[in-house]
């Protein structure tokens, strides 16, 4: 397998040059510093697909009016357990946070809460707003779509009509954070992992990609079209589509997430997209915010970390292995990164530092 040489930059001067590349594209300081926060932290987590790697492609949907500074939420309707929020196409990093805070505030009042949220600019990884509902002793639900986004075929079909419409759950722990988090897309890759693939990176598992005439590929090509080193990696050039994960289970956890995410709070599913062209990518989410209190049971906390160690200590099927259980794999890669730097790609260095002097941002060596 190829590994692709890095750049390891320390997490607080990776975070300092996105605030101030998103402060010099015209946010406020508060908004910069949220981009450059929850960009690092998916970096941190090991989600370089949902990390820094996107700076480029933010700013010129900001130049764009793809995605709009300085937002608010728009309360479209409620009650006391439920909000459906508008983000107005503001940065998911304001929007999402914003809509998360507004479940717990009601989660807290009323023990539970259920909050629509549509038309936001790209929430990044979903785990961030899970740990954000954990770190308020709530367990939260995630379901997710990308308005405009298809990319997916569903079980048994070729063409795409799903988004990569990721799936999130947190457990609070006692000591504030998660104890348990599961967030994971329902694609069987990210369309980052095909992007990563494409040059020259880790391979795709089989049966990741299918081709427009129904076989299945594990070549980026599927998804981009013809490639050349330099062409950009557009989805809109390819024929061919993701596969949803775990045959027609997986397939029908991204269905629902349509439906929730998309349908239900009127942001619009991932397809079809008017005129074949995305005007822009906005996400939906709908979120289930529970207070593990107001249930009575007692010992949640204790009790779930109980059986998570019972998990644990099912033996593994390779000798000197281990059973891991969900978010275990990004608490150990964000120790490791605060550590020792944050890896990323030389292409995702450079479009940084490219997007950093087009806005006349200086970039530390
Ligand atoms: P992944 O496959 O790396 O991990 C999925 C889940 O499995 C995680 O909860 C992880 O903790 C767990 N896991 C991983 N290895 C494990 C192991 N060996 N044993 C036990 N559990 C293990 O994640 P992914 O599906 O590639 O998703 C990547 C990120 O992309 C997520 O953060 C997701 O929120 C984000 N995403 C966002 C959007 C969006 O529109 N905003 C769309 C798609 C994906």
């Amino acid at each position: 397998m190829a590994t692709l040489p890095t750049h390891i930059v320390a997490a607080d001067t990776l975070r300092g040059t996105i605030v101030d590349i998103f402060s010099a594209a015209g946010c406020q300081t508060d908004e910069a510093e949220r981009i450059g926060e929850y960009l690092v932290s998916a970096n941190l987590a090991g989600h370089d697909s949902h990390g820094v790697i996107r700076t480029q492609r933010y700013v010129q949907w900001l130049r764009e009016g793809k995605v709009t500074a300085g937002q608010t939420l728009t309360i479209v309707n409620e009650s006391a357990a439920h909000a459906l929020v508008d983000g107005n196409y503001g940065f998911g990093q304001t929007i999402g946070p914003l809509a998360v805070d507004l479940g717990i505030a009601k989660a807290k009042a009323n023990g539970m809460a259920v909050i629509g949220l549509r038309h936001s600019g790209h929430i990044g990884r979903i785990g961030d707003w899970a740990e954000r509902a954990a770190e308020a002793g709530l367990i939260s639900i995630h379901f997710v779509n990308v308005e405009a986004g298809e990319l997916v075929a569903p079980f048994g079909g070729v063409d795409r009509r799903f988004s990569t419409n990721p799936f999130c759950v947190g457990i609070p722990s006692a000591d504030g954070g998660p104890m348990l988090l599961l967030d994971m897309a329902t694609s069987q890759v990210a369309e980052g992992k095909v992007l990563v693939a494409s040059r020259g990176g880790k391979p795709l598992p089989e049966g990741s990609l299918v081709n427009a005439d129904g076989t299945f590929s594990t070549d980026p090509e599927t998804l981009y079209g013809p490639l050349t080193p330099e062409a950009p990696r557009d989805p809109a050039n390819g024929q061919g589509a993701l596969t949803a994960f775990g045959l027609h289970k997986g397939s029908g956890i991204a269905f629902m997430c349509e439906i929730l995410a998309g349908v239900l709070t009127g942001g619009g599913t991932s397809g079809p997209i008017p005129g074949g062209k995305r005007a822009r990518i906005g996400n939906g989410m709908l979120s289930i915010y529970l207070d593990p209190t107001v249930f009575g049971t007692p010992d949640f906390v204790a009790k779930a970390r109980e059986y998570a160690a019972y998990v644990k200590a099912s033996r593994p099927t390779v000798a000197g292995a281990e059973v891991l259980v969900p978010g275990e794999p990004e608490a150990r890669t964000r120790a490791d990164r605060l550590a020792n730097g944050v890896p990323l790609t030389l292409d995702t260095w450079a479009s940084i530092v490219a997007t950093a002097r087009s806005l006349d941002v200086l970039v530390p060596q």
